[in-house]
């Protein structure tokens, strides 16, 4: 079945599609966008997140018409958060990787993306209970460079980005998965795809083909070729359909590879919870980010990083695949009874979660199945190697170190008063890193470095932004500005 009533086919019905959908859409074009999910399962890894998304900013002021209004916002300081900050960011976490063309559009336009999509119709709030720390004196100071979010996280952000495509006229087709592209005369003029519901093969034809189908990230057999052995054991956060289609099906016709193929997002992920997969219930809420706070140990007793070495946001994205190198994949998160009360409550207070939980370190050790004396051990020299004269303050890095090997370099608390608290922690895989190369407009380019025509890329398939690590939140950023820009050049 031929249909070639289009201008613009977007493949995946993700956070970086619809921005491309939008921006196509509104400049008149009839669009198309064909997901794989049928409804209850769309929306990609973006229905998955948080909705927390770095932007840009000047400050509270330059948010306030932004974000929904809250009762707390006139106890509220949100520091600034500049373009300068963010690409400084990027290229501490990436060690110099980022492409530095893609991160200075990302950084100077994020703000104004989201205002973009604002003004369409998604809704942002201040992410006060995971990106703020609230004072004794009752205010709350806003940390670590990524301070808003969708209203009803990834879930809201997916029910109002269909809500815009439903108003701008984009026909959305839920169960139906793009197999190939269709070339003719060198210029891309289409996508063969499976209907899921009919099992009709289907050829749509249009001018411009955008791709956002995402990584490589649910197919064991990529992980293990490309990220390296042991990567098939990583639990998949997000949706299952993120398979590599799209990026087999743009190098079938040519595309060069682009970004980072050997390295991913990963965290640290509820190893204990049931169906600790793809869980669309949960989502986020199996991650456990509460880590610099504590002490992390693995089956044999012993750390292996620096909890504290920087702001989680600057961390969590590397932890996960160190989690993974340990023996059997996994290892606990350790806290005592004056330090839980501090972890996040979406997440440690999760129903079904991971954890053991004892009066005496003795037992916990028994309840973990780790050796007593092990345990002991790492915990006494830890807890001895901590100058208490230096205060503990978890609203700053305040260099309270604790100086074993590894070093804990901030927020070094004594595991001293029970009960104590043993969460299981296994690698859970976000998104992959490598992609498709493209231009700053998300045009595909070909082995040489030429835009293959009629063909565009955006979000996690477009690679070049990440690599080995990730500053929290610019994932959905980096969708929605270089979804707009595919969206508006196509
Ligand atoms: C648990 C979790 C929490 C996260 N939290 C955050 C956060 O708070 N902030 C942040 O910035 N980032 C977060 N991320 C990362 C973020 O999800 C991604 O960076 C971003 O959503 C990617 O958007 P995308 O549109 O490129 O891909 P996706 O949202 O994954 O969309 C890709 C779509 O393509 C579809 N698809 C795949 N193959 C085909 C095919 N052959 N045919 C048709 N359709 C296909 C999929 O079904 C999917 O819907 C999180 C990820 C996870 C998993």
């Amino acid at each position: 079945m031929t249909d070639s009533s289009y201008d613009v086919i977007v493949v995946g019905g993700g956070n970086a599609g619809f921005a491309a959908a939008h921006a196509a859409a509104e400049r008149g074009r009839r669009v198309v966008l064909l997901e794989r999910g049928q409804r209850d399962m769309s929306g990609g890894n973006s229905f998955y997140t948080a909705g927390a998304t770095r932007i840009n900013h000047g400050g509270f002021d330059d948010l306030k018409d932004i974000v929904d209004s809250d009762e707390r916002h006139d106890r509220t300081e949100v520091p600034p958060y500049s373009s300068e900050e963010y690409l400084a960011d990027l290229i501490k976490v990436t060690d110099g990787k980022t492409d530095r063309a893609m991160a200075e559009v990302l950084v100077h336009e994020s703000q104004d993306a989201v205002r973009w999509l604002h003004g369409l119709g998604l809704k942002y709030r201040l992410m006060y209970e995971r990106q703020a720390y609230d004072r004794p004196d009752g205010t709350y100071l806003f940390w670590g460079g990524l301070h808003i979010g969708n209203v009803g996280g990834g879930e809201g952000l997916i029910a109002d980005h269909t809500a815009v495509a439903e108003k701008l006229g984009t026909e959305v087709r839920y169960g139906v998965r793009a197999t190939s592209l269709v070339v003719e005369e060198g210029r891309v003029v289409g996508v063969r795809a499976t209907d899921e519901t009919t099992e009709d093969e289907l050829e749509l034809r249009a001018e411009s083909v955008i791709l956002a189908a995402g990584g490589f990230e649910a197919s064991p057999e990529l992980r293990e070729k490309h990220l390296g052995s042991g990567w098939s054991n990583a639990k998949v956060r997000g949706t299952p359909y993120n398979l590599g289609d799209m990026i087999s099906a743009a190098l079938a016709v040519g595309a060069a590879e682009g970004g980072d193929w050997s390295t991913c997002h990963s965290v640290q992920w509820d190893a204990g919870a049931e169906n600790n997969e793809s869980n669309r219930e949960l989502t986020n809420r199996l991650t456990r980010q509460s880590y610099p706070l504590g002490m992390i140990v693995n089956r044999e007793g012993e750390r292996f990083l620096d909890e504290g070495a920087d702001f989680r946001n600057y961390t969590y994205a590397k932890y996960g695949r160190e989690i993974l190198k340990q023996p059997g994949s996994i290892a606990w998160q350790i806290f005592d009874a004056s330090l839980r009360p501090m972890l996040r409550t979406e997440e440690y207070d999760m129903p079904g979660i991971g954890v053991h939980q004892a009066d005496t370190l003795d037992e916990l050790a028994d309840a973990m199945g780790v050796e007593r004396a092990a345990l002991g051990r790492t915990v006494d020299a830890f807890n001895a190697s901590i100058d208490r004269g230096v205060t503990f303050d978890p609203t700053v890095k305040d260099d309270r170190r604790a100086d074993v090997v590894p070093p804990k370099s901030n927020w070094a608390a004594p595991i001293e008063t029970g009960p104590f608290y043993a969460y299981p922690v296994t690698c859970g895989i976000t998104f992959t890193f490598g992609g498709v190369k493209g231009d700053l407009n998300g045009r595909v380019l070909d082995q040489h470095g030429e835009p293959i025509p009629g063909l565009f890329a955006c979000g996690e398939m477009l690679g070049g932004l990440f690599s080995g690590n990730y500053p929290g939140g610019s994932g959905l950023a980096a969708g929605m500005v270089f979804g707009r820009r595919a969206g508006a050049a196509a």
